[in-house]
Protein backbone atom coordinates (compact mmCIF):
# COMPACT_ATOMS: atom_id res chain seq x y z
CA UNK A 1 0.00 0.00 0.00
CA UNK A 2 1.27 3.68 -1.04
CA UNK A 3 0.20 6.64 0.95
CA UNK A 4 0.74 9.69 -0.40
CA UNK A 5 0.47 12.99 1.27
CA UNK A 6 0.85 15.25 4.04
CA UNK A 7 2.87 15.44 7.39
CA UNK A 8 3.21 17.97 9.87
CA UNK A 9 4.49 18.85 13.05
CA UNK A 10 2.03 19.80 15.31
CA UNK A 11 3.39 22.49 17.93
CA UNK A 12 0.83 21.98 20.88
CA UNK A 13 0.37 24.39 23.68
CA UNK A 14 -2.60 23.87 26.35
CA UNK A 15 -3.85 27.26 27.26
CA UNK A 16 -6.71 28.23 30.15
CA UNK A 17 -8.20 29.73 26.79
CA UNK A 18 -8.22 30.17 23.18
CA UNK A 19 -6.31 33.91 22.41
CA UNK A 20 -9.24 36.39 20.78
CA UNK A 21 -7.49 38.79 18.03
CA UNK A 22 -4.64 40.57 20.00
CA UNK A 23 -5.00 38.81 22.89
CA UNK A 24 -1.59 37.37 24.50
CA UNK A 25 -2.19 33.99 26.38
CA UNK A 26 0.54 32.43 28.83
CA UNK A 27 0.15 28.98 28.23
CA UNK A 28 1.94 25.27 29.40
CA UNK A 29 5.03 24.01 27.73
CA UNK A 30 5.45 23.12 24.31
CA UNK A 31 5.00 19.79 22.79
CA UNK A 32 6.13 19.09 19.28
CA UNK A 33 4.24 15.49 18.49
CA UNK A 34 4.01 14.08 14.61
CA UNK A 35 0.90 14.26 12.73
CA UNK A 36 -0.53 15.26 9.17
CA UNK A 37 -3.42 13.83 7.48
CA UNK A 38 -1.45 11.52 5.22
CA UNK A 39 1.37 10.43 8.14
CA UNK A 40 -1.20 9.89 10.28
CA UNK A 41 -3.15 7.82 8.14
CA UNK A 42 0.39 5.71 6.97
CA UNK A 43 1.06 4.89 10.77
CA UNK A 44 -2.81 3.74 11.21
CA UNK A 45 -2.48 1.13 7.82
CA UNK A 46 1.11 0.00 9.38
CA UNK A 47 0.03 -0.65 13.42
CA UNK A 48 -3.27 -2.26 11.33
CA UNK A 49 -1.15 -4.72 9.75
CA UNK A 50 -1.13 -3.27 6.18
CA UNK A 51 1.66 -5.67 4.41
CA UNK A 52 4.34 -3.45 3.35
CA UNK A 53 3.06 0.27 3.72
CA UNK A 54 5.26 3.08 1.98
CA UNK A 55 4.77 6.60 2.34
CA UNK A 56 5.25 9.50 -0.28
CA UNK A 57 5.98 12.92 1.64
CA UNK A 58 7.56 16.20 1.56
CA UNK A 59 9.65 17.35 3.95
CA UNK A 60 12.22 19.98 4.86
CA UNK A 61 15.29 19.71 5.74
CA UNK A 62 14.88 20.64 9.50
CA UNK A 63 14.32 19.25 12.40
CA UNK A 64 10.63 18.74 12.22
CA UNK A 65 11.32 16.58 9.32
CA UNK A 66 13.61 14.13 11.55
CA UNK A 67 10.64 13.65 14.03
CA UNK A 68 8.22 13.13 11.06
CA UNK A 69 10.71 10.62 9.63
CA UNK A 70 11.59 8.43 12.93
CA UNK A 71 7.88 8.34 13.83
CA UNK A 72 6.82 6.93 10.25
CA UNK A 73 9.89 4.53 10.68
CA UNK A 74 9.11 3.48 14.36
CA UNK A 75 5.92 2.77 12.71
CA UNK A 76 7.12 0.30 9.92
CA UNK A 77 6.46 2.65 7.51
CA UNK A 78 8.71 2.54 4.87
CA UNK A 79 8.67 6.62 3.83
CA UNK A 80 10.02 7.90 0.38
CA UNK A 81 10.83 11.53 0.89
CA UNK A 82 10.67 14.41 -1.41
CA UNK A 83 13.74 16.83 0.12
CA UNK A 84 11.91 20.09 -0.06
CA UNK A 85 13.32 23.90 -0.02
CA UNK A 86 10.46 24.38 2.41
CA UNK A 87 10.02 23.95 5.91
CA UNK A 88 8.17 21.02 7.07
CA UNK A 89 4.43 21.27 7.17
CA UNK A 90 3.62 22.70 10.69
CA UNK A 91 0.13 22.94 12.50
CA UNK A 92 0.21 25.14 16.08
CA UNK A 93 -2.34 24.12 18.15
CA UNK A 94 -3.96 25.78 21.20
CA UNK A 95 -5.62 23.42 23.49
CA UNK A 96 -8.17 24.96 26.28
CA UNK A 97 -8.97 23.84 29.22
CA UNK A 98 -12.45 23.29 27.81
CA UNK A 99 -11.06 20.82 25.18
CA UNK A 100 -11.31 23.56 22.48
CA UNK A 101 -9.09 24.22 20.05
CA UNK A 102 -7.71 26.66 17.54
CA UNK A 103 -5.40 25.34 14.85
CA UNK A 104 -3.10 27.03 12.15
CA UNK A 105 -1.59 25.09 9.46
CA UNK A 106 1.44 26.13 7.75
CA UNK A 107 2.01 23.27 4.94
CA UNK A 108 5.73 24.55 3.67
CA UNK A 109 7.19 20.87 2.25
CA UNK A 110 3.46 19.65 1.82
CA UNK A 111 2.95 22.55 -1.16
CA UNK A 112 5.55 21.53 -2.59
CA UNK A 113 4.17 17.65 -3.70
CA UNK A 114 4.01 17.09 -7.40
CA UNK A 115 2.52 14.99 -9.85
CA UNK A 116 6.31 14.01 -11.10
CA UNK A 117 7.02 12.73 -7.24
CA UNK A 118 4.74 9.39 -8.07
CA UNK A 119 6.91 6.59 -7.51
CA UNK A 120 6.45 3.57 -10.29
CA UNK A 121 3.31 1.64 -9.05
CA UNK A 122 4.25 -1.43 -9.81
CA UNK A 123 3.56 -3.98 -6.75
CA UNK A 124 1.19 -1.25 -5.22
CA UNK A 125 -2.38 -2.58 -4.76
CA UNK A 126 -4.46 0.30 -2.67
CA UNK A 127 -3.26 4.12 -2.88
CA UNK A 128 -4.49 6.58 -0.01
CA UNK A 129 -4.94 9.96 0.04
CA UNK A 130 -6.65 13.16 1.33
CA UNK A 131 -6.53 16.68 0.81
CA UNK A 132 -3.70 18.46 2.50
CA UNK A 133 -1.33 18.09 -0.42
CA UNK A 134 -2.30 20.30 -3.78
CA UNK A 135 -5.75 19.21 -5.69
CA UNK A 136 -3.71 18.97 -8.67
CA UNK A 137 -1.17 16.83 -7.34
CA UNK A 138 -3.82 14.40 -6.11
CA UNK A 139 -5.87 14.08 -8.75
CA UNK A 140 -2.48 13.79 -11.09
CA UNK A 141 -1.80 10.31 -8.71
CA UNK A 142 -5.36 9.12 -8.69
CA UNK A 143 -5.60 9.04 -12.36
CA UNK A 144 -1.72 7.09 -12.71
CA UNK A 145 -3.44 4.68 -9.65
CA UNK A 146 -6.88 3.69 -11.72
CA UNK A 147 -4.70 3.89 -15.09
CA UNK A 148 -2.04 1.23 -13.43
CA UNK A 149 -5.25 -1.03 -11.95
CA UNK A 150 -4.29 0.38 -8.53
CA UNK A 151 -6.78 0.78 -6.01
CA UNK A 152 -7.88 4.42 -4.83
CA UNK A 153 -9.34 5.51 -1.45
CA UNK A 154 -9.94 9.07 -0.95
CA UNK A 155 -10.37 11.24 2.64
CA UNK A 156 -11.95 14.08 1.42
CA UNK A 157 -10.15 16.26 4.27
CA UNK A 158 -10.02 18.87 5.04
CA UNK A 159 -13.15 19.76 3.60
CA UNK A 160 -13.55 21.04 0.53
CA UNK A 161 -14.61 20.98 -3.22
CA UNK A 162 -13.21 17.95 -5.60
CA UNK A 163 -12.82 17.62 -9.63
CA UNK A 164 -14.66 15.36 -11.22
CA UNK A 165 -11.55 14.64 -12.69
CA UNK A 166 -10.38 13.11 -9.02
CA UNK A 167 -13.88 11.49 -7.75
CA UNK A 168 -14.16 9.58 -11.27
CA UNK A 169 -10.93 7.50 -10.40
CA UNK A 170 -11.75 6.62 -6.68
CA UNK A 171 -12.76 3.29 -5.71
CA UNK A 172 -13.55 4.54 -1.46
CA UNK A 173 -14.56 7.57 -0.53
CA UNK A 174 -14.03 8.25 3.05
CA UNK A 175 -15.64 12.03 4.44
CA UNK A 176 -17.35 12.92 7.94
CA UNK A 177 -20.65 15.21 7.75
CA UNK A 178 -19.05 18.46 7.08
CA UNK A 179 -16.91 17.35 4.16
CA UNK A 180 -19.92 15.02 2.81
CA UNK A 181 -21.83 18.71 2.94
CA UNK A 182 -19.50 20.39 0.67
CA UNK A 183 -19.50 17.55 -1.93
CA UNK A 184 -22.87 16.60 -2.35
CA UNK A 185 -25.08 19.06 -0.35
CA UNK A 186 -27.20 18.71 2.68
CA UNK A 187 -30.37 17.94 1.24
CA UNK A 188 -31.84 14.30 2.34
CA UNK A 189 -30.83 11.34 4.59
CA UNK A 190 -27.28 10.22 5.04
CA UNK A 191 -27.83 7.20 2.76
CA UNK A 192 -29.19 9.84 -0.32
CA UNK A 193 -26.05 11.86 -0.09
CA UNK A 194 -24.18 9.04 -0.17
CA UNK A 195 -25.84 7.68 -3.21
CA UNK A 196 -25.09 11.00 -5.21
CA UNK A 197 -21.52 10.13 -4.68
CA UNK A 198 -20.03 8.39 -8.03
CA UNK A 199 -17.88 5.76 -6.39
CA UNK A 200 -18.75 2.31 -5.43
CA UNK A 201 -17.46 2.59 -1.92
CA UNK A 202 -18.58 5.89 0.08
CA UNK A 203 -18.21 6.24 3.67
CA UNK A 204 -19.28 8.46 5.90
CA UNK A 205 -18.07 8.88 9.92
CA UNK A 206 -20.24 10.12 11.98
CA UNK A 207 -18.01 10.68 15.50
CA UNK A 208 -19.65 8.80 18.41
CA UNK A 209 -22.33 7.83 16.50
CA UNK A 210 -20.24 5.57 14.11
CA UNK A 211 -20.05 5.60 10.27
CA UNK A 212 -22.64 4.65 7.44
CA UNK A 213 -21.68 3.31 3.96
CA UNK A 214 -22.87 2.55 0.75
CA UNK A 215 -21.45 -0.75 -1.07
CA UNK A 216 -22.68 -0.90 -4.53
CA UNK A 217 -26.49 0.27 -3.23
CA UNK A 218 -26.38 -2.24 -0.27
CA UNK A 219 -26.17 0.06 2.77
CA UNK A 220 -23.80 -0.95 6.24
CA UNK A 221 -24.37 1.36 9.33
CA UNK A 222 -21.54 0.99 11.92
CA UNK A 223 -21.96 1.88 15.79
CA UNK A 224 -19.30 3.64 17.29
CA UNK A 225 -17.75 1.19 19.72
CA UNK A 226 -17.94 2.11 23.09
CA UNK A 227 -15.04 3.57 24.95
CA UNK A 228 -14.05 6.34 27.69
CA UNK A 229 -12.82 8.84 24.75
CA UNK A 230 -10.30 11.60 25.85
CA UNK A 231 -8.89 13.25 23.00
CA UNK A 232 -10.88 12.76 19.27
CA UNK A 233 -7.53 13.79 17.54
CA UNK A 234 -6.78 11.68 14.61
CA UNK A 235 -9.87 9.26 15.10
CA UNK A 236 -10.72 10.18 11.18
CA UNK A 237 -7.00 9.64 10.13
CA UNK A 238 -7.19 6.39 12.41
CA UNK A 239 -10.24 4.95 10.66
CA UNK A 240 -9.10 5.83 6.76
CA UNK A 241 -5.72 4.07 7.96
CA UNK A 242 -7.46 0.92 9.63
CA UNK A 243 -9.69 0.60 6.74
CA UNK A 244 -7.24 0.66 3.61
CA UNK A 245 -5.20 -2.17 6.06
CA UNK A 246 -8.75 -4.57 5.98
CA UNK A 247 -9.82 -3.61 2.64
CA UNK A 248 -6.11 -4.67 0.92
CA UNK A 249 -5.98 -7.59 3.01
CA UNK A 250 -9.27 -8.24 0.79
CA UNK A 251 -11.67 -7.58 4.05
CA UNK A 252 -15.41 -6.93 2.74
CA UNK A 253 -16.73 -3.68 3.57
CA UNK A 254 -18.97 -4.60 6.63
CA UNK A 255 -15.25 -6.23 8.11
CA UNK A 256 -13.14 -3.61 7.03
CA UNK A 257 -16.06 -0.60 8.41
CA UNK A 258 -15.96 -2.97 12.01
CA UNK A 259 -12.19 -3.46 12.32
CA UNK A 260 -11.48 0.82 11.32
CA UNK A 261 -14.24 1.51 13.85
CA UNK A 262 -12.56 -0.40 16.92
CA UNK A 263 -9.16 1.21 15.82
CA UNK A 264 -10.53 4.44 15.71
CA UNK A 265 -12.51 3.89 19.27
CA UNK A 266 -9.25 3.07 20.64
CA UNK A 267 -7.21 6.26 18.89
CA UNK A 268 -9.63 8.92 20.86
CA UNK A 269 -8.94 6.67 24.60
CA UNK A 270 -5.46 7.97 24.52
CA UNK A 271 -4.06 11.74 23.56
CA UNK A 272 -2.37 12.80 20.52
CA UNK A 273 -2.28 12.19 16.97
CA UNK A 274 0.16 9.41 16.17
CA UNK A 275 0.72 8.19 19.88
CA UNK A 276 -2.77 7.15 19.61
CA UNK A 277 -2.85 4.86 17.19
CA UNK A 278 -3.59 1.11 18.44
CA UNK A 279 -1.89 -1.42 17.59
CA UNK A 280 -3.03 -4.63 15.31
CA UNK A 281 -3.19 -6.42 18.86
CA UNK A 282 -5.33 -3.71 20.49
CA UNK A 283 -8.41 -3.71 17.55
CA UNK A 284 -8.19 -7.71 18.46
CA UNK A 285 -8.61 -7.14 22.10
CA UNK A 286 -11.45 -4.72 21.40
CA UNK A 287 -13.16 -6.60 18.32
CA UNK A 288 -13.01 -10.02 20.79
P1 LIG B 1 -11.00 13.98 13.37
O1 LIG B 1 -10.91 15.10 12.36
O2 LIG B 1 -11.22 14.42 14.79
O3 LIG B 1 -9.93 12.97 13.25
P2 LIG B 1 -13.27 13.12 11.78
O4 LIG B 1 -14.30 14.21 11.81
O5 LIG B 1 -12.49 12.91 10.54
O6 LIG B 1 -12.34 13.21 13.05
P3 LIG B 1 -15.11 11.35 13.14
O7 LIG B 1 -16.36 11.09 12.38
O8 LIG B 1 -15.16 12.32 14.27
O9 LIG B 1 -13.97 11.72 12.09
O10 LIG B 1 -14.56 9.98 13.75
C1 LIG B 1 -14.14 8.92 12.90
C2 LIG B 1 -14.56 7.60 13.51
O11 LIG B 1 -13.93 7.48 14.79
C3 LIG B 1 -16.06 7.47 13.78
O12 LIG B 1 -16.77 6.99 12.65
C4 LIG B 1 -16.06 6.45 14.92
O13 LIG B 1 -15.95 5.14 14.39
C5 LIG B 1 -14.78 6.80 15.68
N1 LIG B 1 -15.06 7.69 16.82
C6 LIG B 1 -15.00 9.04 16.83
N2 LIG B 1 -15.35 9.52 18.05
C7 LIG B 1 -15.63 8.44 18.82
C8 LIG B 1 -16.02 8.26 20.18
N3 LIG B 1 -16.24 9.30 21.00
N4 LIG B 1 -16.21 6.98 20.64
C9 LIG B 1 -16.00 5.92 19.83
N5 LIG B 1 -15.62 6.03 18.53
C10 LIG B 1 -15.43 7.27 18.03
Amino acid sequence: MLVAGSANADFVVRAAHIPAPGETVMGGDLSIVPGGKGANQAVAAARAGGCCTTMLLALGDDASGAILERSLSDAGVEARVVRSARATGAALITVSDTAENAITVAPGANATLLPEHLPDLAGIDWLVLQLETPIATVTAYAQAARAAGVKVMLNVAPAQAVPDALLSAVDVLVANEEELAVLVGSDGSILDRLSRLPVPLGIVTLGARGSCALAGGDAIFQPAFLVQAIDTTAAGDTFCGALAAALAQGAAPEDALRSASAAAALATTAAGAQASIPTQADVARLLA
